[in-house]
């Protein structure tokens, strides 16, 4: 194995292999190959890390905001010189296409870009004589040291969902990539330290459960994002809120469609089907119910099944394929026992995706695009985050009963309609129970400048990641009342 395929550390300016107990294991999921193994970082490598990151927060904070995005000017530079080379490394160890993983990158950059204006995205305000000869200031002050934790969808675009912001407000940061996928957030350490930024203000701590317990207890540590499924999503924000820490944990979904007889069915199909199986619908935006209202039925069924059958699945590499493996062996026997569940609550196999096998890879964890009719509205394909790439199909005869179907969901990260009326589109609008909404849009992810909204057991706390909800979470508001004597 290279070196370059060691699980490290990068701790106050120092690579280190971390030593604790969880055993971390990367595989290429197109091959089955391993790429990398290694260890976990003990509570003691979190420690040391907090302390190195408090460390450089005492010179960081008082480094000017126009400063401290020089370092992150240099940073898109780098991002964008060396997307080839980091979309490789996505594709490798996640699955999805060289597109794909290009693309991931470039949403991350997006937030490099919006965290370069923090010099006056982070501005007070203030006001003269709240009452005579006194003035009233608002100053918007870093933290100290804060944490991200990230899953292994997106290994690239979400720890820059966080860190620019992070750094760029005057906090030090930790980052634990995902146990899965912690290869990308290598390399991107790798050009952070060709910033030239000052040592410890960004670290990466690998590692699973031990790591993330270990930072979620750490007295240092005033900030806790997290991305990942609901159950540790939950778990996080109840522990690290319970230590006093501020937490925005972000979870997983289960995001409907809603197909309206009156719209594009030329190109409604291919939108939901890019949205279903894009990146093996390990996407938290994947779109994985469809609601079909009326006499869409027929015609979205058909086109979608098509679509399904003819998506080019292999390893994303090689070029023309649209769709690459999911993450882990587990994964496919897990979503192939829920395809299978499905078939026995009385959904109809439209698609089958089971038992895939690519010629040249047959090593890979692969499922194909699967398609579900009629699946039980109360059964575990509607209700379940399967997160690979199978669509479920609900016919229902209108938009009231599609919604109520929307918001009966446990989750509320993303819900779509697609129509021709602008009074279907408004009444949605205004009713679905989902913080990301997509209007003839197949998957409705914020632009870097606005938040990544999310709600019900999608989303714990308050302010979402990026835009000015993430300058907000990152930042504590100091409020100063003056009053100067004229004869001092
Ligand atoms: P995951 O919850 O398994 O892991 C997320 C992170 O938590 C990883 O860093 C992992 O090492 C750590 N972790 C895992 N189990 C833990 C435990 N028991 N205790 C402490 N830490 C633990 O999620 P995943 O499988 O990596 O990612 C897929 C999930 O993430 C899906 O549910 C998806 O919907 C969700 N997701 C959500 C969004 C969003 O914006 N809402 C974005 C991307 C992914």
């Amino acid at each position: 194995m290279s070196s370059q395929r060691e699980i490290l550390n990068c701790v106050g300016g120092e690579w280190r292999r971390p030593s604790g107990s969880d055993e971390l294991v990367v595989y290429n999921p197109a091959t089955g190959e391993v790429l990398a193994r290694g260890r976990g970082s003990s509570p003691a490598e979190v420690d040391e890390a907090a302390q190195l990151a408090a460390r450089a927060f005492a010179e960081w904070r008082r480094t000017p905001a126009t400063e401290r995005v020089q370092y992150l000017f240099r940073l898109k530079r780098l991002l964008e010189e060396n997307l080839d080379d980091l979309a490789r490394t996505v594709t490798e160890e996640c699955g999805k296409t060289y597109d794909e993983s290009a693309g991931e990158i470039k949403r991350g950059i997006e937030n490099v870009e919006v965290a370069c204006g923090i010099p006056s995205l982070m501005q007070g305000y203030n006001n003269e004589d709240v009452a005579r000869g006194i003035d009233e200031h608002l100053y918007r002050q870093p933290l100290g040291v804060v944490a991200a934790i990230t899953p292994f969808n997106f290994p690239g675009m979400i720890p820059l969902w966080f860190l620019p912001y992070a750094i760029a407000c005057g906090n030090t940061i930790l980052v634990k990539p995902s146990d899965k996928t912690p290869l990308t957030m290598q390399k991107i350490m790798r050009l952070i330290e060709q910033t030239g930024l000052p040592p410890g203000v960004v670290n990466v701590v690998n590692g699973a459960k031990e790591t993330v317990d270990a930072i979620l207890d750490h007295p240092v540590v005033r900030a806790v994002s997290f991305v990942g499924s609901s159950p540790v999503a939950r778990y996080v924000y109840t522990r690290a809120t319970a230590n006093g820490k501020r937490a925005q944990c972000q979870g997983g979904a289960k995001n409907p469609v809603i197909v309206m007889p009156d719209a594009d069915l030329e190109t409604v199909p291919r939108l939901v089907a890019d949205s279903a199986f894009g990146c093996a619908g390990q996407r938290c935006l994947a779109s994985s119910l469809a609601v079909v209202v009326g006499e869409a039925r027929e015609p979205f069924r058909e086109a979608v099944a098509e679509l399904a059958l003819s998506r080019k699945v292999g390893y994303g590499l090689e070029p023309g394929v649209e769709m690459g493996p999911v993450i882990r062996r587990e994964s496919k026997d897990r979503i192939e026992g829920l395809i299978g569940k499905g078939a026995e609550e009385g959904a109809r196999v439209v698609v089958d995706g089971r038992g895939a096998r690519i010629r040249g890879y047959e090593g890979g964890f692969f499922v194909r695009p699967t398609v579900l009719e009629d699946v039980p509205p109360d059964g575990v394909v509607a209700r379940t985050e399967i997160f690979g790439p199978v669509l479920g199909l609900i016919h229902v005869r209108s938009i009231d009963e599609a919604i109520q179907l929307v918001n009966r969901g446990q989750y509320g990260n993303m819900a779509c309609l697609f129509t021709r009326s602008g009074a279907a589109a408004r009444k949605f609008r205004y009713e679905a129970q989902a913080g990301n909404i997509g209007i003839n849009v197949g998957v409705a992810q914020p632009i870097a400048f606005y938040p990544f909204a999310g709600m019900k057991d999608s989303f714990f706390g308050d302010l979402h990641g990026q835009g000015r909800d993430a300058v907000e979470f990152y930042t504590e508001k100091k409020v100063v009342v003056e009053r100067w004597l004229e004869r001092l």
